[in-house]
């Protein structure tokens, strides 16, 4: 489905293992090792209900690396989009990467070739999409293909303090630390509030001038 006004189209780039589910070590290979972080799903369902569509992209490896195959890659995404459901939530997509770091693929993150293919999909300009993740990987991904980066500070990222996040953050430029996938869904939607407000502010401004507040 291709809109003539694509441009407007609000989509959020989700990465999964540290972003919506824990992260393991070892893979996540099958629906019983898939443990949804507390509130991610809801901060799904919310952004959904504000206007978001929301969108997956993540690496898994697993799968060059025989860890699982496709069938269970597949059950895994099925799961989880079912657990948001339940929530009232949906991913339209889950775009991923199956390729080991070796086989030189030009999919897996951090290059950029996941977020173009969903660009091109959803015919969004990704300058206007925001990008979550839980790694320096996914920031650096999302400056790879010019959208808007956004680091969730899960155990992904292991025993930070706070000097060695913003030195982590300062990366890439730009970034928005957030301690969830809800306070990333509250800020974004409050965000977006304000600058409504701010717009008919201004409209209103222009046409009953300043002195008029109703
Ligand atoms: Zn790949």
């Amino acid at each position: 489905m291709r809109s003539d006004h694509s441009h407007s189209m609000k989509l959020v780039i989700l990465g999964r293992d540290g972003t919506l589910n824990r992260y393991r070590h070892d893979h996540v290979k099958s629906i019983e090792e898939l443990e949804p972080l507390p509130g991610a799903l809801e901060a799904v369902a919310r952004l959904n209900q504000a206007g978001w569509h929301t969108v997956m992209a993540t690496n898994q490896a697993g799968i060059g690396r025989g860890l699982l195959d496709m069938a269970s890659l597949n059950a895994i995404h099925i799961r989880l989009n079912q657990l948001l459901v339940e929530k009232g939530g949906r991913l339209d997509a889950a775009f991923f990467c199956p390729h080991t770091p070796e086989e030189g693929c030009s999919c897996r993150k951090p290059l950029p070739g996941l977020l173009l293919q969903i660009g091109e999909r959803f015919g969004v300009q990704l300058a206007s999409v925001h990008m979550v993740g839980a790694s320096l990987g996914d920031l650096q991904t999302a400056q790879a293909a010019g959208c808007m980066p956004h680091l969730i500070r899960s155990d992904r990222l292991g025993p930070l303090d706070d000097a060695q996040l913003a030195e982590l953050v300062a990366q890439v430029p730009g970034t928005k630390v957030h301690a969830s996938l809800s306070a990333f869904a509250e800020q974004l939607i409050q965000q977006e509030r304000r600058a409504k407000a701010d717009a008919r502010g201004e409209a209103q401004a222009l046409n009953t001038g300043p002195g008029d507040l109703t």
